[in-house]
């Protein structure tokens, strides 16, 4: 009898340790949601007022109530800038969530990979050459067509050439598309890959990389502008597709970040 009472003294103590779990996992879920309330609120609340920041601080620059000196149009450069900065912070910061939530709704169409290359490239062809950067590209003759969400496979090949862009100084920014065959009865893979000749970025630095915030090699690049969540951005929006970003690189030689999306 008293292996009988054990048991049941185990038996109960395992039905409250379940109940415990229980009511963490509900407790956790509730914080969950107050957290994503708490930042879709505050996104809202804090972009207001950097719109009217933003919009009035280009009134002034416009010199409509009158002309500025040389020192006031600098700070209210600095102004607006740093304003713009916080918008994008926000903004990013919002999208992170979105998706961490699980909140982003895939819209799932036939997508011509071809069309998404090239329609990036054009946009950013003018800001690499103003860099004195060629920006190629190569495309298969037949247009690629997947299964995907057409913004978000967009919005990952912007993050990741910008970066390149930004990060390069001379040299060149090359924008290549193929169907990565892994099998036969593998699911079709699109692969883009967007290499550059820029700074590099060492072996312990990559680890880090798609953190969020995750800002590195600080002391080599110049730019000090972006906010460090375009990677964190771009893998979370990758893995949302099913695929992954990686990256290849070394330092001082540039840096080449593959995109690859399977059929969805
Ligand atoms: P951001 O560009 O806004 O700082 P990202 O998440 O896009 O944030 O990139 C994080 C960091 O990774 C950058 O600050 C930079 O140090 C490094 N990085 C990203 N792309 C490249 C690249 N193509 N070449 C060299 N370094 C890069």
């Amino acid at each position: 009898s008293a292996f009988v009472l054990s048991a049941i003294r185990d038996i109960s103590e395992r039905k409250q340790i379940q109940k415990e779990l229980q009511d963490s996992n509900a407790e956790l879920a509730r914080a969950n949601l107050a957290k994503d309330h708490f930042l879709a609120n505050m996104s809202h609340e804090l972009r207001t007022p950097l719109n009217a920041i933003i919009g009035f601080t280009g009134t002034l620059l416009m010199k409509l109530p009158g002309p500025l000196t040389e020192e006031q149009d600098k700070q209210l450069r600095t102004v607006q800038n740093s304003g713009k900065h916080l918008l994008a912070l926000i903004n990013d910061l919002l999208d992170v969530t979105k998706i961490e939530s699980g909140k982003v709704e895939l819209n799932r169409e036939l997508v011509d990979c071809n069309a998404i290359v090239e329609e990036v490239a054009a946009t950013l062809r003018p800001q690499a050459e103003s860099k004195g950067l060629e920006l190629l590209l190569t495309v298969p003759i037949m247009p690629l067509l997947l299964h995907t969400d057409r913004r978000a496979l967009s919005q990952i090949v912007i993050n990741l050439t910008s970066n390149a862009i930004k990060f390069s100084d001379y040299g060149h920014v090359h924008l290549t598309l193929k169907q990565h065959t892994a099998s036969d009865n593998a699911a079709k893979t699109v692969e883009i890959a967007i290499a550059d000749t820029g700074i590099g970025i060492s072996d312990e630095d990559q680890a880090k990389l798609f953190g969020a915030f995750s800002r590195v090699n600080t002391s080599r690049q110049k730019a000090p502008e972006g906010t460090g969540l375009g990677l964190h951005l771009s893998q979370k929006l990758a893995h949302a597709l099913g695929g992954k970003v990686v990256c290849r690189s070394e330092l001082g030689k540039g840096s080449t970040f593959v995109v690859a999306v399977p059929e969805i």
